[in-house]
């Protein structure tokens, strides 16, 4: 069993960048944003303040999350339904952002996180995985980019899906959401002190890859054991 840990903030290509690394090391790629994001939606369906403590933890006991692997793909259900896509929006990132931000909501999510990582080999991505998830990985990465590189990478990767946004948004949104993730009181988003410091600003999808393989390489014995 192997643990790999991806910290770092929003577009910095963590999860294209896991998924491709579980796929050459046949391991399952756990995208802990997503389950943020369910709790996010689930706010928002229910019209309440995704800051407000209270109000966001009294609905924590309506809603069970499963997370299920399909051929590779996290599927994350809400209360029985797959939401697909309907988490990847700028509104959700934003609403991920502020719920995440609320102890008794990282409380909730806490122990699915774990029971994944304890059942699977894992690359795990997100922004407390290396410092609270998974403190003892096997491999620990804070994966990060100039803050126009990454705002690049999402807006392009909202286009792609037929999105109507705008750069100066992205970039905007992308730099309020890093402060508050960064800045919040319980779990900051910020890279453990063992983490192995990543910035691919000038690389490519596949030099990523290669670079965080060469350092599962490096720190782990994953290969020898092959
Ligand atoms: O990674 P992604 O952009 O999907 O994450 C959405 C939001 O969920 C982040 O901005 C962050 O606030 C929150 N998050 C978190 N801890 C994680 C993963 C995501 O607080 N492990």
């Amino acid at each position: 069993m192997i643990q790999i840990a991806i910290d770092g903030p929003g577009g910095a290509g963590k999860s294209t960048i896991s998924k491709a690394v579980a796929a050459k090391l046949g391991i399952v790629y756990v995208d802990t944003g997503a389950l943020y994001r369910t709790i996010g939606y689930y706010v928002r369906s229910k019209e309440i303040d995704p800051r407000d403590k209270d109000g966001v933890g009294a609905i924590l006991p309506e809603i069970s999350i499963e997370v299920a692997y399909v051929d590779g793909a996290q599927h994350v259900f809400l209360n029985g339904e797959d939401l697909g896509d309907k988490i990847r929006t700028p509104e959700m990132s934003m609403y991920a952002s502020a719920v995440s931000a609320i102890p008794a909501v990282r409380a909730f999510l806490l122990e699915t996180q774990k029971e994944i990582a304890r059942k699977n080999s894992v690359i795990m991505d997100g922004r407390d995985i290396g410092t609270v998830i998974l403190p003892n990985a096997d491999c620990k990465i804070y994966l990060t980019a100039s803050a126009e590189c990454r705002a690049k990478r999402r807006y392009d990767e909202l286009i792609a899906k037929g999105q109507k946004v705008l750069f100066e948004d992205v970039l905007r949104e992308m730099n309020e959401r890093d402060t508050q993730d960064s800045t919040r009181e319980i779990a900051p988003a910020q890279a453990a002190s063992d983490a192995v410091i990543l910035d691919n600003s000038g690389m490519n999808l596949e030099e990523s890859v290669d670079a965080v393989i060469a350092l599962v390489r490096e720190k782990t014995n994953f290969f020898e054991k092959k």
